[in-house]
């Protein structure tokens, strides 16, 4: 009796949760500041965003809808859901 350790919730997965996350918004900021890579022609530099979500390729004049700050939409999903949240 008494030996049993009560942690609350927020005290078990807060902490972890929240370290998680803020590792993966960090990664997400600074992927924004690097050259991006073209997905269709992999050349890094020459990837530019025309409008919020719209990425452009000066090499191969390929245009697609990415993420708001990285051209791959994955990235933009797995932001998105942090954000909501
Ligand atoms: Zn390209």
């Amino acid at each position: 009796m008494g030996r049993t350790k009560v942690v609350g919730p927020a005290g078990k997965y807060g902490p972890r949760y929240g370290v998680s996350v803020r590792k993966r918004v960090r990664d997400i900021l600074v992927r924004r500041y690097q050259p991006h890579e073209c997905p269709f022609c992999s050349s890094a530099g020459t990837v530019r965003r025309v409008a919020v979500g719209l990425w452009t390729c000066r090499k191969c004049g390929n245009t697609w809808a990415g993420a708001a700050y990285t051209p791959r939409s994955g990235l933009a999903k797995y932001f998105k859901r942090y954000v909501v949240r």
